[in-house]
């Protein structure tokens, strides 16, 4: 059930089944020529939204991520990682006040991932939530490498293709060559071992990362479906825990 389409009402009986909230997370931010800007919280929110079951809430989608290394690009937008990370736990926190403390950080976009997990950690810590941090992507690692022949990592073909999965009609698909003309290999720059590259245009030009000309809307279904299956085993493992075996052991 999605939180926000209920009334305060009928949000009562709904939390009161509810195992698990998920949380879906993005940003606002350049995805290369060929991909709109929300890439990362459309993805988000549709793997999220595809978990339809009794147990689970879902929760509005955080659109606006940790996002400063494309600042240079057309309509990024971005927060720090502190406020980002405040959000995230605070939003947790008010919800396990309605008592669902149990939670999956549904997340489309990897600047976001330090900050998600310093939120999880505080929320374990003091006791107040149990979140795990899920980034769509690293759940499907094996099937991506099995279906392009790229390293990947921004506005690249797996991203390419969930988007054009779950809103075809906003990949442009005339500018799949331009993107990759313009893209790097990999993230990041480094000169014997320091890391040297900090934004994005220090190492591509078009703001991809990775060939997204590898896409496909079938390689997209069969991403989708697999991470989709993911994420409601994971939903499943937690609904079955009782929430005091999340918290942190105590040394004996
Ligand atoms: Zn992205």
């Amino acid at each position: 059930m999605h939180l926000a389409e209920h009334t305060t009402t009928t949000a009562a009986d709904a939390l009161a089944d509810a195992e698990v909230v998920l949380f879906p997370t993005g940003s606002t931010e350049q995805h290369g020529p060929a991909l709109p800007l929300g890439m990362d919280h459309v993805a988000a929110r549709a793997l999220a939204r595809s978990v339809d079951r009794e147990d689970a809430v879902v929760l509005p989608t955080l659109p606006v991520g940790v996002s400063e290394h494309h600042r240079q690009f057309h309509g990024t937008l971005w927060v720090t990682d502190r406020t980002f990370e405040r959000f995230v736990r605070e939003t947790l926190s008010s919800v396990a006040s309605h008592g669902v403390r149990k939670a999956v950080v549904v997340n489309g976009h990897g600047g976001n991932d330090a900050a998600i997990r310093r939120a999880a950690r505080s929320l374990r810590q003091d006791g107040t939530a149990f979140a795990a941090p899920w980034n769509w992507w690293e759940s499907v690692d094996d099937l991506t490498e099995e279906l392009f022949e790229e390293g990947g990592g921004h506005a690249d073909a797996a991203e390419t293709s969930v988007l054009w999965h779950v809103a075809g009609d906003l990949v442009r698909e005339d500018a799949l060559e331009e993107a990759a003309a313009g893209a790097s290999d990999s993230w990041g720059k480094r000169v014997h071992g320091a890391s040297v590259g900090v934004d994005t245009l220090d190492v591509s030009e078009s703001g991809a990362v990775g060939d997204p000309t590898q896409a496909s809307p079938e390689a997209g279904q069969r991403l989708f479906e697999r991470a989709s299956a993911e994420l409601d085993a994971l939903v499943d493992w937690l609904a079955d825990r009782e929430f005091e075996t999340l918290l942190p052991p105590e040394h004996e």
